[in-house]
């Protein structure tokens, strides 16, 4: 399965996340992804950069560099205190030009 594209050293991951259902999904590209309840879906498109999403559902960021050194530390037992480690992720705009929700 094709993954979305690295661009300017900083990797990003768009999730779907049904507002009726709570599911929450990764997009694939130009493969769709549906939730549990089936009201909403997503995909990337051809780039691996834009997205299309429909249904009630908002779409998340991922700031992946910040998760995988997380989950490395985690593996590594870098930290040992309840609360983990923290990583930015964002409810992405509905006027971003990256996705577009139908
Ligand atoms: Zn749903």
């Amino acid at each position: 399965m094709r993954q979305p594209k690295k661009y300017n050293e900083r990797v990003f991951m768009k999730l779907l996340l049904c507002t009726s259902c709570s599911d929450v999904k990764k997009l694939h590209i130009e493969q769709e992804t549906i939730c549990s309840c089936g009201k909403s879906k997503g995909k990337y498109l051809e780039d691996g950069l834009h997205a299309v999403i429909s249904g009630p559902c908002v779409s998340l960021g991922l700031h992946n560099t910040e998760l995988v050194a997380a989950i490395k530390k985690q593996m590594e037992g870098a930290f040992d205190f309840d609360r983990g480690l923290n990583f930015t992720a964002w409810v992405i705009s509905k006027s971003s030009p990256r996705v577009k929700q139908d």
